[in-house]
């Protein structure tokens, strides 16, 4: 008797594991429901399935390294009057990303861009999107080093894979002379092939300031308003305005944010 007579061994070679794994207990399953021959192949495919599934998500969440867990359940959309609920439910359905279509999500400080951003991403990553997430520092120091040792094509090549690339915080920290430059070079790469959403503190007239050479701003601002979602979050601080119900020993005392957070409550 050869070896693929078993059903493991012949379940193995179809990589069909989750069926392998649990094979016992979900012929018990089946023969318990007195499913018929088509339901049980329907029940043993779809359990395949579901593994599958989980597995791609949790290798498509580390590969985005996403800095935290951040969940569009968890979005406090009361707070945010200046953000439509359906809009953000239409974003995180990816129909944006299928198309390579740019999003900006701009507004002042902790208002929850990169909290949207992460949820939108996630979203994405479930919805079967390869997704890479970087800081707007990160990623520029990354190109600039790239260039420096040569490997510039290698690492816009290695950009210009995920399906949707996240740049976050453009606009905080000044760009080094050279970065808008490659930055143009990686939305060019992009450019309605793949998707982007970038979040910034800066309105895109500032845009200039940031990367610290107009004619390279306009030219990045030119594709990427091309296929563009611009979503303008107002409002205060969610830090600031959010009724704290840790108590007290839960905090880092003497924090420059607990400062801040006191002083404007003290004054509304
Ligand atoms: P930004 O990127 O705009 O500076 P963040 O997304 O980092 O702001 O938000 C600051 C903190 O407040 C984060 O912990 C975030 O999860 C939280 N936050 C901001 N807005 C909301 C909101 N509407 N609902 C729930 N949490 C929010
Ligand atoms: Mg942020």
């Amino acid at each position: 008797m050869i070896e693929t007579d078993r059903p493991e061994a012949l379940l193995t070679r179809l990589h069909l594991t989750a069926i392998r794994d649990q094979l016992d207990s979900l012929l018990d399953e089946a023969a318990r429901a007195q499913m018929t021959l088509r339901e049980a192949l329907l029940f043993l495919a779809e359990r395949e399935v579901a593994r599958r599934d989980t597995r791609r998500i949790q290798m498509g969440m580390k590969f985005a390294r996403f800095p935290c867990v951040r969940t569009l359940e968890g979005f406090d959309f009361e707070a945010q009057p200046s953000i439509e609920p359906g809009q953000v439910r239409d974003l995180a359905t990816g129909r944006w990303i299928g198309h390579g279509q740019v999003l900006l999500l701009l507004g002042p400080p902790g208002v929850g861009k990169t909290h949207l951003a992460i949820a939108l991403g996630r979203e994405a990553v479930e919805r079967g999107y390869s997704v890479l997430f970087s800081s707007a520092a990160a990623l520029m120091a990354g190109l600039t080093k790239a260039h420096a040792e040569g490997r510039l094509e290698e690492k816009l090549l290695q950009l210009s894979k995920p399906k949707l690339l996240i740049v976050d915080e453009l606009g905080y920290l000044p760009l080094e002379p050279a970065a808008a430059h490659l930055f143009f070079q990686l939305v060019s790469r992009r450019y309605e092939r793949s998707s982007l959403l970038v979040t910034s503190n800066r309105p895109v007239g500032e845009w200039g300031q940031v990367f610290g050479d107009a004619v390279a701003a306009t030219a990045i601002l030119d594709r990427l308003l091309h296929h563009s979602q611009v979503l303008t979050i107002r409002g205060d601080s969610y830090r600031l305005r959010r009724p704290r119900s840790r108590p007290r020993n839960d905090q880092p005392t003497g924090s420059i944010p607990d400062v801040v957070r006191g002083s404007v409550l003290r004054v509304a």
